[in-house]
């Protein structure tokens, strides 16, 4: 284990909710969820659980966050917690709120960059946190470790900027991002150049694209700025022209107005333009493809909930259904459909009003216009391969979150960690948007999963069905407390040795590519470049035979 591996990991391993991949303006455009039901009189400290931010232990110089997450139930109405730091020095953090957070509306107080270490020794600290009114009080144990332990890019990271055609572009020095400025600038022009053809809109006011150096959600996400994780590990397997391609639709379906436009438009424009949700993809077909195994979701459900429904069918529906209503109205029709659903009024809710939108375009009501949807999609024959590509996009992806929820529980979509860009790069703040958890476990998993992100891109399928059921058959062992949950799977062992064994040798590593007993692995040597290694299995375990650059 690393030095910069012994820090403070989340206190608890995350028991979570569910996730999200970026609509404009998330967490605002949501409805306020119901008035909670049950209520802690004397709250027990265990049933709160806090997280610190940056992810992957505390170092001097961070600006610390810290999350108290209360219990499901909870009533929050006018309740705080205080925190406050004690150890060799010791400092108030003041005060937060227990309010929402983040699309799935978690309850919890959030202290935003509290606690700026920059002149503290390292050493061990305890933080106590005190509930108002009720008066609870409980302690944690934190180290901040020296600065000189963090592993490349840090601590030189520092954000930069550079502009396109299109766009202004952010980036974190050091990383990935950097190494491959040249071809991602032209990557964020060439899409926006498309999205602003499709979508008819100028682009005389840049946009701010970001890239982040580290997984959240599923990627990509957009707010007043489209920020997409760009990194050499991306276990969430995505491809990032579709991806910018997606994020930057909707900005651009943001500055063209609207009254309500309902999430499953929103965001079935944004997978229809883009042809395709994370690859590109035939959406017809393969929404054609889900009706026969019963993965098909009723319209009602993805017009109330959306982004709790399953995610990936939730998706291609939304934009398999844009592609029939623009294929059979055609794209005017449809365009002033979709910019003028009328705000839900307060006796309405918003089905009612998507539905009044619906006959007065097109003389439909919900239920017709979903029969006229399925009945398309009985007509098209959908090659069997698509189901099982679905089906294993579905498992991927639900992979992924499981992984998230368990390990990185930051980036799981319905409580990411995502903040106002603006804010941190004027705090000069990269951490939080670069550092990730760093056990020898996070690493194994994250291997595998984006060596099975990239076989889902080019169609593996089997390998890729072997890398999921090793990583679920790894993830379920260690719930069940197994001391060595890799040792379940061949795959499983094989990632976590070769992983365990380079970070010994100091490399940090970011793919593994298994053949047998050959392994092709590349590693940042140095950071970011990336070095190409081959190993071969003997004996008494993997060898290292060649390296080349
Ligand atoms: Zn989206």
């Amino acid at each position: 284990m690393h030095p910069w591996q012994r820090g403070q990991r989340d206190a608890a391993p995350a028991k979570l909710h569910p996730e999200w991949y970026g609509d404009p303006l998330p967490p605002f455009n949501l409805p306020t969820a119901s008035p909670t039901a049950g209520m802690l009189v004397s709250p027990s400290p265990d049933s709160f659980q806090v997280r610190y931010h940056p992810d992957g232990g505390l170092f001097v110089g961070d600006q610390v966050s810290i999350e108290v997450i209360a219990p499901a139930d909870w009533e929050l109405q006018e309740r705080e917690v205080s925190a406050h730091v004690f150890g060799a020095s010791q400092a108030s953090l003041g005060t937060a709120k227990f309010e929402r957070f983040g699309i799935g509306r978690r309850r919890q107080a959030t202290f935003y960059w509290a606690w700026d270490t920059s002149a503290w020794q390292p050493g061990e600290y305890e933080i106590q946190f005190s509930l108002i009114p009720t008066g609870t009080v409980w302690r944690q144990q934190l180290e901040l470790q020296d600065a000189s332990l963090l592993p490349p890019p840090e601590p030189q990271a520092r954000w930069a900027t550079t502009e396109s055609d299109c766009c202004n572009i952010y980036y974190i020095t050091g990383t990935a991002a950097e190494r491959d400025l040249e071809k991602l600038v032209e990557l964020v022009d060439t899409q926006a150049a498309q999205a602003s053809q499709s979508l008819q809109v100028s682009l005389d006011e840049p946009v701010a694209v970001v890239f982040l150096s580290r997984v959240l959600g599923h990627g990509g996400f957009a707010s007043q700025e489209v920020s997409l994780s760009y990194l050499d590990r991306n276990y969430a397997g995505t491809n990032p022209g579709l991806i910018l391609h997606h994020e930057l639709i909707h900005i651009l379906d943001h500055r063209s107005g609207g009254i309500f436009r309902p999430s499953v438009f929103v965001e079935g424009l944004a997978v229809y333009l883009s042809g395709g949700h994370f690859k590109p993809e035939p959406l017809l077909p393969r929404a054609a493809a889900l009706i026969e195994p019963g993965w098909y979701l009723p319209l009602e459900t993805l017009l109330d909930d959306f982004y709790n429904t399953q995610h990936e069918i939730g998706y291609l529906q939304a934009g398999a259904l844009v592609e029939f209503m623009v294929n059979t109205w055609g794209w005017e029709a449809f365009s002033n459909f979709y910019r003028n659903i009328p705000l839900p009024l307060q006796s309405q809710n918003e089905k009612e009003s998507f539905e009044l939108a619906l006959q007065q375009h097109f003389s439909l009501s919900i239920a017709e216009l979903e029969q006229l949807f399925l009945d398309h999609l009985a007509e098209i024959a959908s090659p069997t391969d698509y189901r099982q590509d679905v089906r294993l996009t579905v498992d991927y992806y639900d992979t992924v979150r499981r992984y998230q929820q368990a390990y990185d529980p930051s980036a799981y979509f319905l409580s990411a960690w995502m903040l106002d860009g603006q804010q941190l790069r004027q705090r000069g703040i990269v951490a939080d948007y670069l550092r990730t958890p760093q056990s020898m476990e996070n690493l194994a998993l994250e291997l595998m999963l984006a060596q099975a992100g990239s076989d889902l891109q080019q169609a593996e399928f089997v390998s890729l069905q072997q890398l999921l059921e090793a990583v679920n058959l790894t993830i379920a062992a260690a719930e069940q407390g197994m001391q060595y949950p890799f040792g379940v799977h061949p795959l499983a062992r094989d990632y976590f040795q070769i992983a365990q064994m380079l970070t010994i040798q100091g490399y940090q590593v970011q793919r593994i590519h298994l053949q047998g007993d050959q392994a092709l692995v590349w590693v940042s040597q140095p950071y970011p470049q990336l070095l190409e290694l081959e190993l071969a299995r003997h004996a008494d375990g993997w060898m290292l035979m060649k390296i080349s650059s």
